[in-house]
């Protein structure tokens, strides 16, 4: 059977196991709340640091690529990208992340824009007879926190060493027990991005004892070295070695 035709057979297979969960013995677990953000492509980078602000206007995030700079910023649910022209992009952006010391994104020629989704997703178990997934197709993280394809290599990394196993020995102990390995790496990957959106996101259903305690939150996080060395920390973890792989 071709690649392709095997591809479209699983991907009609994923579609009806999630529609039908409950029958399959999957369920979608948790889906933080939805937030929006425009994305925008950008020449000539502003920083060369990431940037991650908190505003009373929404979140901003200014992420480095190469050769030029992603910047994202939350937007309302309901916008379309096309009521979004470069010259309101670039006030939104100076308006959250320029600081009263003077310092200030840079302009530059914005070579690509879309709105997307931000949500955490974790689909467990992982698997359901023969069918295992992997990737975005198990768990989404925000891309808050970059984590996302990490997380889909290494379930491809146990997944094939399972695999592997299975048709050179008939083993299928690892098989059996993929969601087991993988799933404590991916809480722990899930955790970090779900943590920043919810601190430096303007969150609608928060009430504003919430958004107090939000603002509090990141001046711990800003003012104590204990708490920036623990969110390196949570940054850099990629939820442990897997005992597969
Ligand atoms: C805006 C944004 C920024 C991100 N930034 C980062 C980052 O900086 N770092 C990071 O680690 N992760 C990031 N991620 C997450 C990362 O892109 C995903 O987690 C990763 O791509 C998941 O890989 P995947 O193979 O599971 O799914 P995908 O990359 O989505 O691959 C699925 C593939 O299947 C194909 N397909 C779908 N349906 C069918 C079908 N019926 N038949 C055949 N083919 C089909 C699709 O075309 C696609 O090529 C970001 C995500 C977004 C949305």
């Amino acid at each position: 059977m071709r690649l392709h035709h095997w591809l479209r057979r699983l991907a009609g297979r994923l579609a009806a196991v999630h529609s039908r969960s409950g029958t399959a013995g999957l369920s979608a677990h948790l889906s933080v709340r939805l937030v929006r953000r425009i994305l925008v492509e950008v020449l000539p980078p502003s920083s060369d640091e990431l940037i991650y602000a908190r505003h009373d206007r929404g979140f901003a995030l200014i992420s480095t690529r190469s050769p030029g700079v992603r910047m994202y910023f939350q937007c309302d649910p309901k916008d379309s990208v096309d009521t979004w022209s470069d010259d309101r992009i670039w006030s939104e952006l100076h308006a959250r992340v320029d600081i009263a010391d003077g310092w200030q994104i840079t302009g530059g020629r914005i070579f690509q824009k879309n709105i997307v989704g931000m949500r955490s997703f974790v689909s467990t178990p992982m698997q359901s007879g023969k069918l295992f997934l992997a990737g975005d197709a198990a768990h989404i993280v925000p891309p808050t926190g970059a984590k996302g394809l990490n997380l889909a290599v290494s379930d491809v990394r146990v997944l094939n060493a399972a695999l592997v196993d299975f048709y050179k020995e008939g083993g299928t102990e690892k098989l059996a027990r993929y969601t087991e390995t993988t799933l404590k790496r991916v809480w722990r990957a899930e955790h970090f991005p779900w943590w920043m959106t919810r601190m430096l996101h303007k969150l609608d259903d928060t009430s504003p004892f919430e958004q107090r305690l939000q603002i509090a939150e990141l001046e711990h996080v800003t003012t104590s070295r204990a708490a920036a060395t623990a969110l390196v920390e949570l940054r850099r973890q990629r939820g442990g070695r897997s005992e597969l792989a």
